[in-house]
């Protein structure tokens, strides 16, 4: 037997991240916009991505992710009533 034997719960204690850490895990999955990288369609058009993303507003408001393919604002896509009634439809 050992003198000094850490216990998982102490060793857990000196793995508690640090604010600063949590702030950047919550900044990498926050959807505030103001943190979100701007990328033009252009670019992620050559980065083989489906959406982009600039930080202005869509014609409806929202400040959103917009698609490569047709340029729409994500939020105005999903909202779509048609879009509802695809997804609940089952053949
Ligand atoms: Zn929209």
């Amino acid at each position: 037997m050992s003198v000094y034997d850490p216990t998982p719960q102490m060793e857990a204690i000196m793995a508690v991240p640090t604010m600063q850490e949590i702030k950047d895990a919550l900044r990498l999955v926050s959807d505030n916009p103001s943190y979100r990288t701007r990328i033009s369609r252009d670019v992620a058009k050559e980065r083989g991505l489906k959406r982009f993303f600039t930080g202005s507003e869509c014609v409806n408001g929202h400040v959103a992710d917009r698609l490569v393919s047709n340029g729409n604002c994500v939020d105005c896509y999903y909202m779509r009533p048609n879009y509802a009634r695809q997804k609940h439809s089952s053949s």
